[in-house]
């Protein structure tokens, strides 16, 4: 059995890997600082608490566990905060990143997936993205991935590590059991604010930009489920063990909804007519947002299982019952 360290294993998709990763044989071992995870999603795994750039407690954790490949889901994600503090991001994202990786080559541990985004590709110059696509970010949170991107592509050469680099579009929804879902604070992401508004937990919610060129006028973007998201990894850590190479793949489920559309799912969903107001463009967001994932159905097998309607009555589920 392979032992995998996955930092930010405590958080919203990392935890929903840990589970993956122990259902599909393997050994999950869990790192994360609890800055902003939380250790009631991983209870029955092993923990180690620490931080992504301490190389020494990397490295003793690496050789505690024999471990074989690193997954890292340990970065801030919020676009309209990487662009009022910038720093917090690259300091985060990029330079404790380069920590990590260092500690790797010293270890020897050859294998490592990397959550991407597709805010590395900033303004779409296609209806759907695929790897081809230009990367040019139009915020600093898509500016700290694609650094990652070029780094670790730099690293295989120079120091044969190889790894995988997957662009989430926008990861949503929660495990079936209801046990463990998405929980931050404050939370920003428009799914878990929508259903919050449906359990009467928030007044109301607000449609950030209604004068996008789109067909209603909000931005689109491609939710997929955090299930499929683990799924991906571990099919990404199969390949790689297979073939030894570095690889990238955008991840997504090919098809837009607007944010009025997510309202309008929720609603139906839910039964709860909740109140929507219309607010300004929020600072970095691009208009639309839809992955082509045909090249990771081709090299990995990899196709999403959870449409939109699962997403939100998952998450609706963990909404519900949730304990964290
Ligand atoms: N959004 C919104 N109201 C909210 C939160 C988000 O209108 O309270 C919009 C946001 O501007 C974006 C979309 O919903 O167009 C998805 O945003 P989210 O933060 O969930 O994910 P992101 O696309 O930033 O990764």
């Amino acid at each position: 059995m392979k032992n995998i360290l996955v930092i930010g294993g405590a958080g919203y998709i990392g935890s929903h890997m840990v589970r993956m990763l122990a259902k599909q044989g393997y050994n999950p071992v869990v790192f994360d600082n609890l800055s902003k995870g939380h250790r009631e999603a991983v209870a029955n795994y092993p923990f180690e608490l620490g931080d992504l750039g301490d190389k020494a407690r990397l490295t003793e954790v690496f050789k505690k566990y024999g471990i074989e490949a690193v997954m890292h889901f340990a970065a801030f994600a919020e676009v309209g905060e990487s662009v009022k503090e910038p720093s917090k991001y690259y300091h985060n994202n990029v330079a404790k990143v380069l920590d990590l990786l260092d500690a790797l080559v010293e270890n020897d541990i050859k294998y490592f997936v990397f959550s991407s985004t597709a805010a590395t590709f900033g303004e779409p110059v296609r209806p759907k993205i695929d790897e081809s696509h230009p990367q040019n970010p139009i915020n600093p949170y898509g500016n700290t991935k694609l650094m990652v991107e070029k780094i670790l592509a730099d690293f295989d050469t120079a120091y044969g590590l190889k790894a995988t680099a997957l662009r989430y579009f926008n990861a949503s929804g929660a495990d079936d059991s209801g046990e463990i879902g998405e929980s931050h604070n404050p939370e920003t992401h428009l799914i878990p604010i929508v259903l919050q508004a449906a359990a009467g937990k928030r007044v109301s919610i607000k449609m950030f930009g209604t004068d996008y060129p789109t067909p209603d006028g909000t931005c689109v973007r491609d939710y997929v489920h955090v299930n499929d998201l683990a799924r991906a990894h571990i099919l990404a850590l199969e390949k790689m063990f297979k073939d030894n190479v570095s690889e990238r793949f955008n991840l997504g489920s090919g098809n837009g909804f607007s944010v009025a559309e997510i309202v309008k799912e929720a609603k139906r969903i839910t039964g709860i007519d909740f109140t929507v107001e219309k607010a300004p463009r929020r600072d970095g967001d691009p208009a639309v947002l839809v992955a082509d994932s045909a090249k990771a159905e081709r090299i990995l097998g990899w196709k999403p299982q959870y449409n939109l309607t699962r997403i939100i009555e998952t998450a609706w589920n963990w909404e519900q019952h949730r304990k964290y």
